[in-house]
C-alpha cells in the first residue's frame, strides 16, 4: 500500500508571520523526514504555499502507464478548467497531490541518500502546483528532465546538511 503523508500543516507552520515567535529550524524539520523537509524547502524556494497549504504527498508508488516509465515524480490536482490543467489559475487548484515513484525513492533512506535530486524534484512538483509550466531555461527547476545536479537550488543543498548529519550519525549501527 502506498504510504500517505499529509504535509500541509508542517508546511504552513514554516510560513508563520515574521512576528510569530515560533521558528522551525531545518534540523527539526529534518527529523520529520525527507518528505516534510523537501516540501518545506520547496515552499521557501518559491516563497509561496500552493493549494492553500493542503498538499498530499504520496510515496512508494508505481509509475502510471500514462507516464514515461522514467518519471520519478508527478502531480495531480483539480482546477477551474478541470483536472491537471496548468492553464487554470493556481489559486483554483484543489485536491493537490505530489506522487513520488517507488523505483527511484522506495524509502526515506533512499530520499536522504539522493537528497539533492529528491529536493529538486519536490521543488519542481511544488512549482507545478503553483501553476508553473516546464521551462527550457538552463538551470531551471522547471526543466522537464534532470540529468545531473546542475539544477539543484542552493536552498536544497543547504537543507541537506542536517540530513547529512543524521546519515553520518547512523553509520555503523
Ligand atoms: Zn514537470
Amino acid at each position: 500500500m502506498p504510504r500517505l503523508v499529509i504535509v500541509g500543516f508542517i508546511a504552513a507552520a514554516l510560513f508563520l508571520p515574521a512576528t510569530a515567535s515560533a521558528h522551525i529550524s531545518l534540523d527539526r524539520l529534518a527529523l520529520r523526514g525527507p518528505v516534510v523537509l523537501a516540501t518545506s524547502v520547496a515552499e521557501s524556494y518559491w516563497k509561496a504555499v500552493p493549494c492553500g497549504g493542503q498538499i498530499t504527498v504520496r510515496t512508494d508508488l508505481p509509475v502510471p502507464t500514462s507516464l514515461e516509465p522514467t518519471t520519478d515524480g508527478w502531480v495531480t490536482f483539480n482546477s477551474s478548467l478541470g483536472e491537471n490543467d496548468l492553464e487554470a489559475p493556481a489559486s483554483t487548484y484543489t485536491q493537490c497531490t505530489i506522487s513520488l515513484a517507488r523505483w527511484q525513492w522506495p524509502t526515506a533512506k533512499a530520499m536522504i541518500n539522493d537528497w539533492n535530486m529528491f529536493c529538486l524534484t519536490v521543488t519542481h512538483e511544488v512549482g507545478h502546483l503553483l501553476g508553473h509550466k516546464h521551462s527550457l531555461v538552463a538551470g531551471s527547476v522547471m526543466a522537464p528532465v534532470f540529468t545531473n545536479e546542475a539544477n539543484v537550488p542552493q536552498i536544497c543543498r543547504a537543507a541537506g546538511a542536517p540530513l547529512g548529519r543524521r546519515v553520518a550519525g547512523r553509520r555503523g549501527h
